[in-house]
């Protein structure tokens, strides 16, 4: 196979060039399919794999590291020469808009809970607001907005296809979208009755007008965070921030006066020129801004990360902090931070210190990268797996200083990444790090004149940005057939509808099948009710939790509807046209009402090899013969003991198959098949985890049965 990379880091690609094939610089949409028809087609014709290569070297925006080769005096990177001809240099593919949306419409919906779990709709990209630490803001330019139209579509779509309940409009900088309020109160009029919630990632301090925070709350009030970036408005000007504290102060005012009682503040130490002035500051910032609260309740979050100087941005040739110096300035603010009302968390330095080697890193740090590997490095992102000793000596073994990474760069240095361009000129990045120490301001080329970066040519490409009043002229979009929930509640009717869930369907947590249960029952139009206050959700209650690993044949869950189904044999097979083939729906019916009740569930269970038919007999026989038998389980802190004797109604095995039978008795405690796999076969943990236990009947007994 060819290994291809591509995303934002791909415009430093040399750290990892080693491992890769071919990378894509840029807007991937178009490129993607170029890639694929020129491999499907040099393959067709017989073409080797470095013909091939060298047939993807063609294509605008793709880089082959091989076809480079670096020199070095020393760790000193002094030349990069290009190895073949007319391939000197590759520059960023960007598209003059973005892409047609059809293929947006179904977006993929994951069983699993995904980080970013709802539908996301591109409403923008790029951003040019110049913030001189941004590489987003130097890679993804110039800004092309999505037109108000195609927007409302792909949401329409994308909500109807996923049954996602929040839906987020992505940009780098959602808030500056020039037709922001009018889509907000197209959208929200949309699905505030279908308790959909839109949720702008991505708001810009002065962005955030009482006008958009009011219509973002109509559903959910999702989180409100904003980002200084920096403690003082002096070192907001050296990193073209553009806002002043009192623009952010106001931002808070409004905030707090809408009914946000946590505001989450983002923040960087290490910002070239930065003194502990301006640490302090981030201190005083917020807790100025708590006062906003006017004495109401009010919690300020402060996430602090070091600055991590990014290729191809201003700052690209700027000193890191080093580790000592990040961790003195993370323990000063953990000193100063007043502990009532604020809480601060911050990103670990050491990885901050990794993150920095590889940021501006060369090719050599392949080497580091396997070496590193080698000696055990995984998932080293997640902070319990994290060891910068490892890395270290991974460092020393390949004769490598990991602190000369994180120096300060000439600007005459060979970087890098200087043979792959992002279409924002070196000199323009060169002028805007010398206007930094100057404090001077660059304004947004989006609604100033253009800044001279380099990047567009003004015929195919240039700035494309909506008129403000394209959204007025829009079609509104049709409101939603489900009416008010208060008027709704008059009347309910409950239906129990009854499923199955075998298969891979075991390896699902209760969440998980509760929230696909939720996006099915929403994808399949049904009109259901839901609950008040700040996080409305389907009136939807589940039969008891199944533990993960089991599979079952007598699930059910009750769901209260607005208006009663005419054909419930239509639901039944609706729902399983949106079910994943391992759950099915086997029967939806009105719930009648009734006192809960003991229940006698049969299991099957299958064993794992490791485990012998003769030790099952043996265990079996020693069990019948008891009288009682006490298990002994932890709840609660506390040790308790259960007789599960009078609980195991039958059990049997035969034909390599354990039958049991178990009272869950509905108002005293109650056993589990691991439990009996563990404590009465005495199978360990892990093979009581791998046998199969399947859940085949459940039947309805008196209490006392
Ligand atoms: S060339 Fe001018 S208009 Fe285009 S992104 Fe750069 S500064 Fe903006």
């Amino acid at each position: 196979p060819f290994v291809i990379a591509g995303g934002s880091c791909a415009l430093n690609p040399e750290p990892v060039a080693d491992f890769f094939d071919a990378v894509v610089l840029g807007d991937g949409e178009e490129v993607v399919l170029e890639i694929i028809e020129t491999v499907r087609s040099g393959k067709a014709q017989g073409h080797s794999r470095i013909e091939i290569l060298h047939m993807l070297a063609k294509i605008d925006g793709v880089y082959v590291p091989q076809f480079f080769e670096p020199r070095y005096k020393g760790q000193e990177l002094v030349e990069v020469t290009p190895l073949v001809e007319d391939y000197d240099r590759v520059t960023r593919r960007v598209l003059s808009e973005l892409p047609p949306v059809d293929i947006l419409v179904q977006p993929l919906v994951p069983l699993v809970k995904a980080v970013h779990d709802r539908l996301g709709v591109e409403i923008a990209r790029g951003c040019t607001r110049g913030c001189r630490f941004c590489q987003a803001g130097m890679i993804y330019r110039p800004v092309r907005e999505r037109s108000v139209e195609d927007i409302l579509r792909l949401a329409e779509e994308g909500i109807k296809s996923s049954g996602f309940d929040e839906l987020a409009l992505l940009s780098l900088s959602s808030g500056d979208f020039s037709c922001l309020p009018g889509l907000l109160v197209k959208l929200m009029d949309r699905y505030v009755h279908e308790y959909v919630s839109v949720s702008l990632p991505s708001m810009r301090v002065g962005t955030l007008t009482p006008e958009v925070i009011n219509q973002i709350k109509r559903v959910r009030k999702t989180g409100f965070t904003v980002a200084p970036e920096a403690g003082t408005d002096r070192l907001r000007e050296v990193i073209n921030k553009g806002i002043t504290e009192q623009d952010l102060m106001k931002s808070c005012q409004d905030a707090f006066g809408a009914g946000w009682n946590l505001i989450k503040f983002y923040f960087m130490i290490g910002l070239p020129t930065e003194t502990m002035e301006d640490v302090d500051g981030i201190v005083e910032l917020a807790v100025r801004a708590r006062k906003e609260a006017q004495g109401k309740r009010a919690q300020i979050n402060v996430s602090v990360a070091t600055f991590v100087p990014k290729p191809h941005t201003p700052f690209q040739w700027a000193a890191q902090l080093t580790l000592e110096e990040s961790k003195e300035r993370i323990d000063r603010l953990k000193n100063t931070l007043p502990r009532k009302g604020f809480k601060l968390k911050w990103h670990d330095p050491y990885q901050s210190y990794l993150e920095g080697v590889f940021s501006r890193g060369d090719r050599k740090l392949s080497v580091l990268l396997e070496t590193a590997w080698r000696a055990g490095a995984r998932l080293d992102g997640w902070s319990e797996h994290f060891n910068l000793t490892r890395w270290q000596k991974a460092a020393e073994n390949a004769k490598l200083d990991l602190d000369w990474y994180l120096r300060a760069r000439d600007m005459d240095e060979l970087l890098p990444w200087d043979h792959l361009h992002c279409g924002v000129d070196r000199s323009y990045l060169q002028k805007e790090y010398e206007k930094s120490l100057q404090q001077t301001y660059t304004p947004d080329c989006r609604n100033h004149k253009c800044q001279q970066c380099g990047l567009c040519d003004f015929k195919t490409l240039k700035p494309k940005v909506n008129p403000p009043e394209t959204s007025r002229h829009s079609p509104a979009l049709k409101s939603s057939n489900r009416k008010d929930n208060k008027q709704q509640e008059r009347t309910v009717f409950s239906y129990r509808v009854h499923y199955s869930r075998t298969g891979d369907a075991r390896f699902l947590g209760h969440l998980e099948v509760l929230q696909l249960i939720f996006r099915v029952l929403q994808r399949a139009g049904l009109p259901l009710l839901f609950s008040q206050g700040y996080n409305p959700s389907p009136r939807v209650s589940f039969s008891q939790a199944l533990p993960v690993g089991v599979e079952s044949h007598v699930e059910y869950f009750d769901m209260d509807l607005a208006v009663p189904l005419n054909k419930p044999d239509e639901v039944v097979k609706k729902l399983n046209q949106q079910l994943p083939g391992f759950i099915r729906v086997t029967d939806v019916a009105p719930v009648v009402k009734k006192s809960p009740v003991s229940c006698l569930i049969h299991y099957e269970m299958r064993f794992p090899d490791s485990v012998k038919t003769d030790y099952v007999k043996e265990k079996l026989a020693v069990f019948s013969e008891k009288d009682e038998f006490i298990v002994e389980r932890i709840r609660k802190r506390k040790k308790r003991e259960l007789d599960v004797k009078p609980l195991v109604r039958s059990i049997n095995f035969k034909e390599e198959t354990l039958f049991v039978d178990l009272l869950h008795p509905h108002n005293a405690a109650g056993t589990n098949p691991r439990e009996i796999l563990e404590k009465v076969l005495g199978l360990s943990n892990t093979e009581a985890l791998l046998t199969r236990i399947v859940k085949i009947s459940s039947r309805e007994v008196a209490a006392k049965s």
